[in-house]
């Protein structure tokens, strides 16, 4: 089956009750027993199970090609998941260039029980091989990177992972299993914040984890989503699976739109870098062409003459919102470094562009106009 038509029909079924085509929602916490004290329908309590929430983990099992998926409060909480599961004392490899949100998760919360994590350059396989010690459980790899449109090579990094005994966890989210499929490059799970693309119209907030095997870890993990209690709710599974729907078709118009952006700012006069993984002057360019079949809707660049000409291009835009966060219809622009704070290395005269699914055109002359203020 092709992905556009599992994209429409994973996790779908006629309502048995109804025989309503779309999914209804189901609020209810708790389910009704038989005489007998047993659940004959299989629903307890809705943190256990909820049919809107199994319905989307078996969809996004179903993308990524996973024997499992679970779906949490937030992609933060996934990620948190998938470290909960390990035992103090492991070791964790970590991208340097790792979304800041969870970059702050490893270090100031999951260190906290005695998970100790190593920050290497994983586009680089000699470092990340210099990392791995007899006790790494997880390669962690984000792919390409936020802010900085870095490529590693899953398959290479899923191989080091399998000869060390470790786990490759892949964070999909700026790709989405529309562009790379990260379980048949070899990695054994995948994350997501489906807050971004899966949810794709901005007012859901999600995460996701799928894994290849329905093993040990899957029943520890299944346990910490569970007991936990970091599930997502019913209506937020609601919109997300709703999204799913249509998930093929906005990645391609996303990273059209962002070839079309990217290729007229390399050109720009006043922009110093652009950082998008389908030029071919891009440092990844190659492995992202073997490992993705298009780039995705995630653009930044640098413009000539730092910070505050930085700014005045976000001051200027008129149909990017100022605003974090991507995936939705809706393109946005973000001044990255001054939302990381102190500390970051994301350059200060570095803008981050989440294209959405305007006319390439309209955004082209918005940055057009915004661009040549400064010149
Ligand atoms: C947003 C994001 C997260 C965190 O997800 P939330 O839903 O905000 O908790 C994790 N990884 C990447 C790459 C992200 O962009």
């Amino acid at each position: 089956m092709r992905l556009e038509t599992l994209a429409v029909h994973a996790g779908a079924r006629p309502d048995p009750a109804t025989g309503a085509i779309a999914p209804p929602l189901y609020l209810s916490t708790t389910f009704e027993r038989a005489a007998d004290g047993s659940y004959p329908r299989g629903y307890i309590y809705t943190r256990h199970g909820n049919p809107n929430r199994e319905a989307l983990e078996e969809a996004m099992a179903a993308l990524e090609g996973g024997a499992v998926a679970m779906a949490f409060a937030s992609g933060s909480a996934a990620a948190f998941a998938v470290l909960q599961a390990l035992s103090p004392g492991d070791h964790v490899i970590a991208p340097r260039d790792l979304y800041h949100g969870l970059a702050r998760l490893f270090r100031e919360i999951a260190t906290g029980w005695g998970l100790s994590i190593s920050f290497v350059d994983l586009t680089d396989p000699v470092a990340v091989e210099a990392a791995i010690r007899s006790n790494t459980r997880v390669i962690w790899v984000e792919t390409p990177s936020n802010p900085m449109l870095r490529i590693t090579d899953i398959a290479r990094v899923a191989t080091m992972a399998r000869q060390v005994g470790a786990l490759c966890i892949c964070d999909n989210t700026l790709a989405t299993p529309v562009l790379q499929r990260p379980l048949a490059l070899g990695a054994d799970g995948v994350v997501h914040s489906a807050t971004k693309y899966l949810g794709g119209h901005g007012d859901a907030m999600g995460g996701i984890v799928v894994l290849k095997e329905d093993g040990a870890f899957a029943r520890r993990l299944r346990e910490i989503q569970i007991t936990g209690g970091a599930v997502l709710s019913p209506f937020e599974s609601w919109l997300i699976l709703r999204s799913l729907r249509t998930l093929p078709y906005r990645m391609r118009a996303h990273s059209e739109n962002a070839m079309r952006v990217a290729a007229f700012l390399s050109q720009h006069p006043a922009v110093e870098a652009v950082h998008y993984p389908g030029l071919p002057e891009h440092p990844g360019h190659a492995v992202a062409a073997r490992q993705m079949s298009m780039f995705g809707g995630m653009v930044s660049f640098q413009v000539r003459g730092g910070r505050d000409a930085a700014f005045q291009v976000a001051a200027r835009v008129r149909w990017f919102a100022r605003a974090t966060s991507f995936g939705g219809p809706e393109s946005l622009i973000e001044h990255r470094a001054s939302i990381e704070g102190p500390g970051t290395t994301t350059p200060d005269n570095l803008l981050r562009l989440a294209i959405g699914l305007e006319h390439p055109d309209d955004l082209i002359e918005d940055l057009d106009q915004a661009l040549r203020g400064l010149l």
